[in-house]
């Protein structure tokens, strides 16, 4: 498998309008605009870091993931996002190398990228996620 780079780290907030007025606000980095997920009861804003990305992750149901990840351990980085190459053959590789994944198969994540979650059991205890960008 081939990393190209950490894409993005996920932050769960509260409030995605209060995250900015810390990320945009203060740091001074650029809004680029929130996305809705609906299949994972999630609004993502990206805002762009050099090469890498912060991406603001807010619930939009109680019984979401990231609703869920703030009720068990508060507001802060939930996830780890690294850019592969090729998602299908990294998890592929990952299978053959018997590491626990949450997705079996790439699903289509924000801003069209194709994503894929590792089992935090698997990573000690990260959450990471690869996604593929063309
Ligand atoms: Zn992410």
């Amino acid at each position: 498998m081939k990393i190209l780079k950490i894409d993005h780290l996920g932050i769960a907030v509260n409030s995605i309008d209060d995250g900015k007025a810390f990320w945009s606000d203060v740091l001074g980095l650029d809004f680029e605009g929130a996305e809705t997920v609906s299949e994972q009861k999630v609004t993502t804003a990206f805002f762009p870091v050099g090469e890498s990305e912060v991406e603001l992750l807010e619930s939009t149901a109680p019984d979401g993931p990231v609703a869920k990840y703030i009720e068990k351990r508060g507001q802060g980085i939930q996830h780890v996002a690294f850019r592969v190459e090729n998602i299908d053959d990294a998890l592929a590789e990952l299978k053959e190398k018997g590491v626990q994944l949450i997705d079996q198969q790439p699903r289509i994540g924000a801003g069209g990228a194709k994503i894929a979650f590792l089992h935090p059991k698997a990573t000690n205890g990260v959450l990471v996620e690869l996604c593929q960008r063309d």
